[in-house]
């Protein structure tokens, strides 16, 4: 079956995607935070452009425009006077959004249906020739992988740490990712948005997340084309893209945290960076201002994050944070503070130091049924998940590279 789509169908597959439903504002939440971000949603959309990712780019421009028009403005301080400078600066924005939109609409459906075309005429050239030859299988249509072995639970959540950060990014939800076991079916039998991976019931990345991390310098390829025959297009855009960081990037943080390591209090750091060829590279690393104990960590000052990621055209990627002497893992808190970046961007890491066990370091991030369990869960500080071992894991999609050519970072300590 030929699974090649047209334009109008890649639009209407793309649309789903843009999906933004605005959750309850949280009690007292700035309306600076919704900016803040609107501000993130731009900058990708704006980096993929620039990447030539015609389709990432329309869906971000799209939930950017969505996002300002109705969860912005719908907060109770949008019309206050003292905000009028920044939304008539992202009202400005917004229109130039929904142009950019207008325009990648039409070359998308120029681009899928020039494709289509030139297969119906390749097809037909090739019928003519052979008349008695079979109709040529589509590049599209391999057979779906095995599925990924299960894998090993991830220790217990007995004895947790603290990490708290707002919540403001839940405001924010994202699509779902597809389910890939029969368990985890049940448990996300009535999904309330719509597939982020739509259309794959095997989605190869849900699979990948649970496979295991990449041993540091191992290199992994973006997740494969091993979606079923039916699949369309659209699911395989959406799968998870290869992100590479310098191995040296977590010894170095290491250092910056020293003093408050040696003190038994927790350090925390942004992710951040840039995506060249639909890889994700990590550039930078930010410690905001910050205060922390031995058990709780919780960022200050996040315009000042924003105004560094505007400055150097940095996106979030993730986050890294130590556990000065408890063991490597993600706790509920961390695992609600790593819900807030998988959901602005899937392929976001959560990177664990705990230096003083082994393993001493660990790069995880959500699986499909722990994102599934957390956009309901309004609970703050400690508390259990059901299935708390099956939430998060390592990741599969991650190069740490540790030859000598692995790309260069930054530090920004603005504690
Ligand atoms: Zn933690
Ligand atoms: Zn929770």
């Amino acid at each position: 079956m030929d699974d090649l789509i047209d334009g109008d169908t890649m639009i209407a597959e793309l649309n789903k995607q843009v999906q933004v439903a605005a959750r309850k504002p949280a009690d007292g939440l700035s309306i600076v935070k919704y900016y803040d971000i609107a501000s993130q949603l731009e900058r990708q959309a704006k980096m993929y452009l620039a990447d030539s990712d015609m389709e990432r780019a329309y869906v971000m421009f799209f939930r950017f425009s969505s996002f300002f028009l109705t969860t912005i403005a719908a907060h109770k301080s949008y019309k206050d006077s003292e905000f009028t400078k920044i939304k008539t600066e992202y009202r400005q924005k917004c229109d130039e959004s929904l142009k950019q939109c207008e325009t990648l609409k039409k070359e998308i459906k120029d681009k899928y249906d020039g494709l289509v075309m030139a297969h119906a005429e390749k097809r037909l050239a090739d019928l003519t020739l052979e008349p008695k030859a079979p109709a040529p299988q589509s590049d599209l249509s391999a057979a779906p992988s095995a599925p990924a072995p299960e894998p090993s639970a991830p220790p217990a959540e007995d004895v947790e740490s603290t990490f708290v950060r707002q919540k403001s990014w839940d405001l924010l939800k994202i699509p779902e990712q597809k389910k890939a076991d029969p368990e985890e079916k049940v448990v996300s039998a009535s999904p309330a948005y719509p597939s982020l991976r739509a259309g794959g019931k095997d989605e190869p990345s849900a699979a990948a997340i649970r496979s295991g991390a990449a041993l540091p310098g191992q290199k992994v390829t973006p997740a494969p084309a091993a979606a079923p025959a039916k699949a369309s297009r659209a699911t395989a855009l959406f799968n998870l893209r290869p992100l590479t960081f310098n191995a040296d990037i977590m010894n170095e943080f290491l250092r910056y945290a020293s003093a408050n390591t040696r003190a038994n209090i927790e350090t925390c750091g942004i992710l951040c960076g840039q995506i060249k060829k639909n890889e994700l590279l990590i550039t930078a690393v930010v410690l905001p201002k910050q205060k922390a104990t031995s058990d709780t960590c919780v960022t200050q000052m996040e315009e000042e994050l924003i105004t560094l990621q505007d400055k150097h055209n940095l996106i979030t990627l993730g986050w890294i944070h130590t556990h000065p002497s408890q063991t490597c893992f993600l706790s509920s808190i961390d695992l609600h503070t790593h819900y807030s970046y998988q959901i602005m961007m899937p392929e976001a890491i959560a990177i664990v130091m705990a230096p003083s066990k082994v393993p001493n370091r660990g790069v995880f991030n959500i699986s499909p049924l722990g994102l599934d369990s957390l956009k309901d869960c309004n609970r703050t500080g400690f508390h259990q998940h059901k299935n708390s071992d099956k939430l998060w894991g390592p990741v599969s999609h991650v190069n740490i590279d540790t030859s000598r050519n692995a790309p260069a970072f930054k530090f920004y300590d603005l504690r």
